[in-house]
């Protein structure tokens, strides 16, 4: 967004063009601004309450002699843990592609090796990781990619996950299958919006966001690349793309 067209000097109709087209872009660009400003602001002020309601719960929590009392307590600690992902997601979705965190260069096979030693895995996990594949990045941010995808691969899989890393047609490529169920082909590109879950027993159980796939999508489009779902015969296969760093 923030490339301008080049603005000739005379005042003909294609100066003025570009002028116009500048003067859009400019507008198009403060819009996304205070929009970025809004959900962050938003979210910064979220926080405060949701922590002193946190703290008069707990207190709360802390006298079980009367059991009701006790279980509405419970269940809004569990409503607080909620909004505290939400808000913490949403802070983060308004932060990418900001500029605001340093790039590295980032080996995408110790990248992964990591995240997966880090994890415990209650299935199998397959990993076929090529060295050399080097991207430039937020790591914060595509450990956050990677992390949203495994956790959506443990919970949908049948017992299987398999994590692959390969450079193919001048791209690296980063990804994450399952054995489970798979995403039928008409939501394919619904489970990338914001608060999307699809109506199956396993999402109504898993107590997400809904906001995982969104902010995937987003580092990868922040880092100029993309994050599809690939065809399967069985399970779901998410191919993360992005440009090499030679
Ligand atoms: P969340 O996992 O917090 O609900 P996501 O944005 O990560 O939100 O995922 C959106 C929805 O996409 C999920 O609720 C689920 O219905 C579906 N989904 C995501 N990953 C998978 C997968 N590996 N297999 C089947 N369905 C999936």
């Amino acid at each position: 967004l923030s490339r301008r067209v080049p603005q000739p000097s005379g005042q003909d109709e294609i100066a003025l063009l570009a002028r116009t087209a500048n003067a859009t872009l400019d507008r198009l660009e403060r819009a996304v601004g205070r929009q970025r400003q809004f959900a962050s602001d938003a979210s910064h002020e979220l926080r405060t309450p949701i922590a002193g309601l946190r703290a008069n719960l707990e207190d709360a929590s802390m006298h079980p002699e009367d059991n009701d009392l006790r279980a509405v307590v419970d269940s809004a600690l569990r409503d607080t843990d909620r909004l505290e992902s939400i808000v913490t997601d949403l802070l983060l979705l308004a932060r990418i592609g900001t500029g605001a965190s340093a790039e590295e260069s980032i080996d995408l096979a110790e990248m992964a090796a990591a995240e997966i030693a880090r994890r415990t895995f209650a299935l199998k996990i397959r990993t076929d990781l090529a060295g050399d594949v080097v991207v430039r990045g937020v790591r914060m941010q595509l450990v956050r990619l990677l992390g949203n995808l495994l956790d959506n691969a443990e919970r949908y899989a049948d017992g299987i996950v398999s994590v692959e890393v390969t450079s193919r047609d001048g791209h690296a490529l980063l990804a994450v299958t399952d054995d489970g169920a798979g995403i039928p082909v008409a939501d394919r590109e619904r489970v990338f919006e914001r608060f999307t879950r699809l109506d199956t027993a396993r999402s109504r159980g898993a107590g997400g966001t809904g906001l995982g796939l969104a902010i995937a999508r987003e580092i990868a489009h922040a880092h100029g690349g993309t994050l599809r779902i690939e065809d399967r015969d069985h399970g779901t296969r998410f191919a993360l793309r992005l440009p090499l760093h030679t």
